[in-house]
């Protein structure tokens, strides 16, 4: 490939998931077993898992849970996924993830599914956001812990995301 998806201008979150997907289908075999990426999803999916552990210990994970059931939703909103690059998508389909083929509620992000968020790799803008109710009711040394994971959540996916970008543009 001579130029990478991100230079591709502007797109719809379906055309990326397409693109994502092209690109799964052509490279995702060989990107799986290349040794500089295949360590690196591996990097990713603990981190991952390691954040998800720590938003159940903190408490943020019922927080979230109790929006999402009791006070009319998640802060997930509508156009939160033009953040998402068919790099990124791509990433969460190498980490086995399903993305949706359907906006599941209308005014939410594309992303938001009945079990919360269907994504494995996030951006960094989903990662980072702790709100006013989060930043209120957790403790400080809990809410310190939480972003201590949640940045090597971040480096991880960011080492992926540029292996996975020097990888296709090569
Ligand atoms: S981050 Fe805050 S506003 Fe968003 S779903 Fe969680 S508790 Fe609710
Ligand atoms: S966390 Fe997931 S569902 Fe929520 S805004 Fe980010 S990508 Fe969308």
């Amino acid at each position: 490939m001579t130029s990478g998806p991100e230079k591709l201008g502007r797109r719809s979150i379906e055309e990326k998931i397409r693109l994502a997907h092209d690109l799964s289908a052509r490279w995702g075999s060989r990107l799986r077993r290349d040794a500089r990426i295949g360590p690196r999803l591996a990097a990713v999916r603990e981190n991952v898992a390691a954040s998800r552990r720590a938003m159940l210990q903190v408490g943020v994970a019922a927080a979230c849970r109790t929006c999402e059931e009791m006070e009319g939703g998640s802060c997930c909103g509508k156009g939160i996924e033009d953040k998402y690059s068919p790099t990124l998508l791509l990433m969460n389909l190498l980490l086995d993830r399903v993305l949706p083929t359907r906006r599941y509620m209308e005014n939410s992000c594309y992303f938001l599914g009945p079990r919360g968020c269907s994504l494995a790799a996030r951006h960094v803008i989903c990662v980072n956001y702790l709100c006013g109710k989060i930043r209120e009711t957790i403790a400080m040394e809990d809410i310190i812990h939480l972003q201590t994971i949640n940045g090597q959540e971040l480096d991880a996916v960011f080492a992926l995301h540029e292996a996975i970008k020097r990888y296709l543009c090569a």
